[in-house]
């Protein structure tokens, strides 16, 4: 049975790093032509399993595998397919095939669940495409407003509702709030770590507790524009020591609140941009994640009263926006003990944890139980050409998915 599952994992992975728009990595932007091949090999291997196959019109894709007792609440698994710029072969495609190949093995074992087996792949996870992450989920599960997709431009300024009308599909009918939680059992998402700490503790298997959440904000400090010879640096109004200090600012606090908290400065521009000018102004984006609101709010606040700190201590002004604020989403605690006495059964070394990436189970958790496993990634790469997870535990990582199926959805009499 090993053997099989590798080989086809393997060709699995080979066949969706070839639909990518770049030499380098894999870059599969959604609703890019890339993004629409990928997804029409992946239906076709639904097709192939004889999957029930419907796609909403996010883009989001379900392939159902039938029960035998329609009054049961159905299982959800899977993950997303589309690629940041210069991506990996690995982060969410192997939610989505280790899904489909534990499919394969039940079938070929002759089993017939008793609830619906739903696998499900959430489109635009990667917020490469319109800045927002796991939009096909939030779509779902009705966490984004209709009036507000209808503003969604790309960085070329198209509309999702071009976009969208491109890959024949209508905004109007994107079916808000379709998820229904009192007809989900649970969703299970295999992901890999993205992450050093599982190769590091040489873990087979990552049982997540709880997904960090991001607040995303954009500050701008503003100063006066000067030449930069003949203004005396007594007589400077310059903001960018300003924002350099508050990228020190947002260190310091980060590890002094707790070890699960980040914070990242990862785009900064400065105007009018020019070597022999004091700069107007300095415009910074702010991530800031932690594992419970509390933390995260005490960190965002901090950091504020610091930025108004050091520009009144230099005699600046500064306004922000708060982009995102999302809540850290705990897993499902019932769920976290099954699939730490599965892995033991099955002879592998789990290890609790959180996640501080997000993912797809964070916005599902918030109405049905949701849980993620993680699988080692490679010296922890991730969102880079390099990204790789060993073969070995993509098969471990299927092999838990295949027992959780059986424990979940069969014999339930
Ligand atoms: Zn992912």
């Amino acid at each position: 049975m090993t053997a099989e599952i590798e080989n086809n994992l393997k060709d699995y992975i080979k066949t969706l790093s070839t639909y990518t728009s770049t030499e380098e990595g894999v870059t599969r932007v959604v609703y890019s032509e890339e993004d629409e091949h990928a997804k029409h090999y992946i239906k076709q291997k639904m097709f192939d399993l004889q999957l029930e196959i419907t796609e909403d019109e996010i883009g989001n894709i379900f392939g159902i595998w039938k029960g035998t007792n329609p009054s049961l609440k159905s299982f959800w698994t899977g993950s997303h397919i589309d690629a940041p710029t210069h991506g990996g072969k690995y982060d969410g495609v192997v939610g989505v095939i280790s899904a489909l190949e534990a499919i394969h093995h039940l079938k070929q074992e002759g089993m017939q669940p008793e609830r619906d087996i739903v696998v499900v792949v959430f489109a635009a996870e990667e917020p490469t495409k319109f800045g927002i992450g796991c939009l096909g989920s939030k779509v779902l599960t009705g966490k984004v407003e209709k009036e507000e997709l209808k503003n969604f431009r790309d960085s070329n300024g198209h509309s999702l509702d071009e976009i969208l009308k491109k890959a024949g599909k209508k905004i109007d009918e994107i079916p808000y709030q379709k998820l229904q939680p009192e007809r989900i059992h649970s969703f299970l998402e295999l992901h890999i770590e993205q992450g050093p700490i599982l190769e590091r503790k040489n873990i087979d298997i990552g049982i997540v507790d709880v997904i960090a959440a991001p607040t995303e904000m954009n500050v701008i400090i503003y100063g006066e524009q000067r030449h930069a010879g003949s203004t005396p640096m007594d007589e400077r109004k310059d903001p960018y020591p300003a924002a350099a200090e508050a990228a020190l600012a947002l260190e310091e606090l980060t590890k002094s609140v707790s070890s699960s908290s980040v914070g990242t400065i990862g785009n900064i521009s400065v105007t009018p941009g020019t070597s022999n000018v004091i700069p107007s102004h300095v415009e910074f984006s702010v991530d800031i994640r932690d594992t419970t609101t509390v933390k995260k709010d005490k960190i965002v606040t901090c950091l504020l009263e610091k930025i108004r700190d050091i520009t009144s201590a230099r005699g600046l002004t500064y306004s922000y926006t708060i982009q995102s604020n999302d809540t850290p989403s705990k897993m499902d605690e019932q769920g976290v003990e099954k699939l730490k006495n599965l892995c033991e059964k099955l002879g592998y070394k789990s290890y609790v944890m959180n996640s501080g990436a997000y993912h797809d189970a964070m916005v599902l958790a918030s109405c049905v139980r949701a849980n993620l496993l993680f699988v080692p990634s490679y010296k922890g790469i991730s969102h880079a050409p390099s990204e790789h997870t060993d073969i070995i535990h993509l098969i471990k990582g299927t092999k838990v998915l295949i027992d959780y199926m059986k424990t979940e959805c069969f014999n339930q009499a």
